[in-house]
């Protein structure tokens, strides 16, 4: 097992501090005491795997990340349960997918067992800052990898960070939004890199989250690339949709992110009597569906709100349209209830996703 040594910060953040923090989190504003870190450098390997205070880098303005953009990152979250006790909810997925994540941008993979003990280590040292779960509050867990060799040439770097930032959030209760089916903005084709967790791919994605905002939309529908016809996702969660024959549909894999929120959500459909399927889906059938009512109900999900009702679609062409009644339905409900009743203890985890921390 991978061991990160502990530096322990001189200026913890004072007890009154940190429990203000706790109690009313914002998310991605504080963060712990401590991060984890560890260096990549050619010919050696990683090394130097260490819990440090949570610090500024030094960066050579150079640095390979700050020019081409070799960024890859996760997100996950640490629940408390009622009894005290702090889980992570199938880690084991975000560290696979952090290391085909970085193949993807040809950057030395951060071993899955490194990726993983850090999260343990690291939740377990700052336990004190994993809120009190009873409103679905947690800690949310940012592993990251950054190029920082300085070299202004087009090529993989040679040096890499590891880190790994812990900020404690809130009770987040998902608005219902309506989505913005853009003409002008693709997130994803064959072969690029859709199916990576780059920060690239969100920094593409802000203009067309403006584009939805200026039409009154809180997210955007992604259509595919090369016909703008089948549906992708909405850039930071994945979408799904309930038909009125009792399927949970969802876009295939292809240029799509795998969500574990997604691949969960597939998994608990049995049991609310749903049938999980994964196919292409065009915007016309879902235009066509909801007109008709055979589609019944839409969502968005990921980890940060777990499921995000959608409650209508806006676009150029169509204008608006509204799902069902206009309001979150009963089985986008019951699907996050049941999710979030696993993550914090409350139902059993028969699929056995939990990881205790301590
Ligand atoms: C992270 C992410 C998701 C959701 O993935 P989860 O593992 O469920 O949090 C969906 N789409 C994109 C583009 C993402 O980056």
């Amino acid at each position: 097992m991978a061991t990160f040594q502990l530096h322990r910060t001189d200026h913890p953040a004072p007890d009154a501090e940190r429990e203000a923090v706790v109690a009313d989190p914002v998310f991605g504003k504080h963060f712990t005491d401590h991060m984890a870190v560890a260096d990549y450098t050619e010919g050696r390997g990683w090394h130097d795997l260490r819990i440090v205070a949570t610090d500024d880098f030094r960066l050579h303005p150079a640095a390979a990340v700050l020019h081409y953009g070799q960024e890859i990152f996760e997100g996950l979250k640490a629940y408390r349960h009622a009894d005290g006790s702090v889980w992570l909810f199938r880690p084991e997925r975000n560290a696979s997918r952090f290391v085909s994540s970085a193949h993807r941008l040809e950057m030395a993979p951060f071993p899955e067992e490194a990726f993983l003990a850090s999260l343990h280590e690291l939740v377990e040292l700052e336990q004190a800052w994993v809120p009190q779960g009873d409103g679905e509050q947690s800690l949310y867990l940012r592993p990251f990898q950054i190029a920082n060799e300085p070299y202004l040439g087009v090529r993989e770097a040679k040096n890499y960070i590891y880190g790994l930032l812990a900020t404690p959030v809130g009770a987040y209760y998902p608005a219902p939004v309506k989505l913005w089916v853009t003409k002008n903005f693709t997130r994803a084709a064959p072969g690029g890199t859709g199916t990576a967790k780059c920060g690239g791919n969100y920094a593409a994605s802000l203009a067309a989250a403006n584009e939805a905002a200026a039409h009154g939309c809180g997210q955007v529908l992604y259509l595919d690339g090369a016909e703008h016809r089948w549906l992708e996702e909405c850039g930071t969660m994945n979408f799904m949709m309930v038909t009125s024959d009792g399927e949970l549909v969802t876009p295939a894999l292809g240029s799509i992110l795998e969500g574990v929120t997604r691949d969960s959500l597939l998994r608990l459909a049995v049991d609310h009597d749903l049938r999980p399927v994964e196919r292409q889906i065009s915007i016309d059938e879902l235009r066509d569906g909801v007109a008709s009512g055979r589609v019944v109900e839409t969502f968005a999900c990921g980890t940060a709100a777990v499921i995000t009702p959608i409650v209508g679609f806006n676009s150029p062409e169509h204008g608006e349209q509204q799902v069902g009644d206009g309001e979150p339905g009963p089985v986008t409900q019951a699907l996050r209830a049941h999710l979030l009743d696993i993550q914090y203890g409350r139902a059993e985890d028969v699929h056995g996703w939990m990881r205790k921390v301590c």
